[in-house]
């Protein structure tokens, strides 16, 4: 994962910029993707049929690999290499239609965030899943960032790619150095070069997940842009000093290295790397620069509201499946003469774990519902939406307190 995509509004002060100021849509035209994307938004039936093919896809090529899934990922000479199975999986993902479904109608997919809440959290309940319906971060946070502000020469480079699934790419924003909750603070620089032809990138991004994937092709890299580079100096405020990059991967002068680990878990073959600019040599032709110079704040907000919501929304999957093996042990194993679920202590933690992960799919729908009114507006309030909703940051703890009480009533 991606971590949401990080960072919240930032600054605390100066003029507020949302993805609004940018340029309009152009939504990701049919012979893009053809044929995966509808190009208009599901009907009701539509979207139940895809979430009952979904769940039996699941159930019957997804969960059946969880065993040699886990094996590749515990092997240190097979961890950092794709899971062999995946290109299947995805060919036949593609050819079932449940493919891309992540992309709102708004930018020429099929499902409005509210019609794709139900279809992350199945793809959650694996960790590993989404990949497999072209649905996973930091991927699907840069296709729609890509399809909002992407030339047509950008977009055939790097989304037509992306949404074919033969590459992956990562989100290098989150820096070592600063807090990084702010976006405003972040400092590695991107600084025209003497001959005016490229720019030179120097800094370091941490956290960088997908950028450790040996398929990883593209890194949508946020710099700050010197001082001296912005013209009028006295026009800069604290949100237009950044500028979002697309920077090529393997290059020359960028290392991706050291993986991260979250609780001890390195997410391999994903990984969260620490990536370093040492003065890389970034041409100007063709242009590196997504939108426009100076919009790269306003452009990582905009990322930040499906990002955050997928998130949410498959943490909720992952404590259903969770609270569905609990109730499965509980029904099943006896301890002092009855069976788990004879327990009160256990009964009640299983209660409050029902609860508590409705309460979490509940807030996650109705920040969903906010993202689609905007969505419907004009398709750019993304980021807003889902930042306007205070407990966003609380979901996923709720569904993690949840994990753990299921995982208690397996013992051990
Ligand atoms: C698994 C994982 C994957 C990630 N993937 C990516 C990725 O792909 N790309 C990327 O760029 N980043 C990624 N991140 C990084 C993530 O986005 C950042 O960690 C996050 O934005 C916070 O920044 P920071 O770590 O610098 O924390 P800091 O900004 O230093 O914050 C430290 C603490 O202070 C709190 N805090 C900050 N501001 C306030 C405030 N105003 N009020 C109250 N509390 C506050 C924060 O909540 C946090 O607890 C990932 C992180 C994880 C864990």
């Amino acid at each position: 994962m991606d971590g949401g995509g990080g960072s919240g509004s930032g600054g605390g002060g100066g003029t507020a910029v949302t993805a609004r100021d940018g340029p309009p849509l152009r939504p990701v035209a049919a012979d893009e993707v053809a044929p995966d994307v509808r190009g208009r938004r599901a009907s009701a039936a539509e979207a139940a049929a895809t979430l009952a093919a979904l769940k039996r896809f699941m159930a019957t090529r997804v969960v059946p690999l969880e065993g040699a899934h886990a094996a590749h990922a515990a092997d240190a000479a097979t961890k950092w290499t794709p899971f062999p199975p995946m290109e299947v999986l995805k060919a036949a993902a593609r050819a079932a239609r449940l493919w891309n479904l992540f992309l709102p109608p708004s930018l020429g997919g099929s499902y409005s965030a509210v019609q794709y809440a139900p279809l992350a959290a199945v793809m959650g309940s694996v960790v590993w899943a989404s990949e497999a319906f072209n649905c996973s971060a930091p991927d699907t946070g840069n296709m729609e960032l890509l399809a909002r502000l992407a030339s047509p020469g950008q977009r055939a480079r790097w989304l037509a790619p992306l949404l074919a699934g033969t590459i992956r790419s990562c989100f290098g924003m989150t820096e070592p150095a600063v807090a990084s909750s702010d976006a405003t603070n972040l400092g590695a620089t991107a600084t025209t070069a003497p001959s005016g032809e490229a720019l030179i990138l120097r800094g370091q991004k941490w956290w960088t997940s997908g950028g450790l994937d040996p398929r990883c092709r593209l890194c949508v890299l946020l710099v700050r842009d010197p001082p001296g580079e912005r013209s009028p100096p006295e026009a800069a405020t604290p949100h237009n000093q950044h500028t979002l990059l697309l920077l090529p991967l393997p290059h020359p002068g960028v290392s991706l290295d050291r993986p991260l680990t979250v609780y001890g878990y390195d997410d391999a073959p994903h990984g969260h790397g620490v990536l370093t600019l040492a003065s890389a040599v970034l041409p100007l032709d063709p242009s590196p620069v997504l939108g426009a110079r100076g919009g790269g704040f306003a452009g990582a907000q905009a990322r930040l509201g499906g990002g955050r919501l997928h998130h949410c929304l498959r943490l909720v999957g992952a404590g259903e499946r969770a609270l569905a093996l609990a109730l499965a042990r509980a029904g099943q194993r006896e301890a002092f003469g009855r069976r788990l679920a004879a327990h009160g202590v256990v009964l009640d933690g299983l209660g409050r774990s029902r609860a508590d992960l409705d309460a979490a799919r509940l807030l996650a729908l109705d920040a969903a519902a906010a993202l689609d009114a905007l969505d419907a507006m004009d398709g750019r309030g993304g980021g807003a939406a889902a930042s306007a909703r205070p407990p966003c940051g609380w979901r996923a703890p709720k569904s993690r307190s949840s994990r753990r009480l299921c995982r208690h009533r397996w013992g051990g």
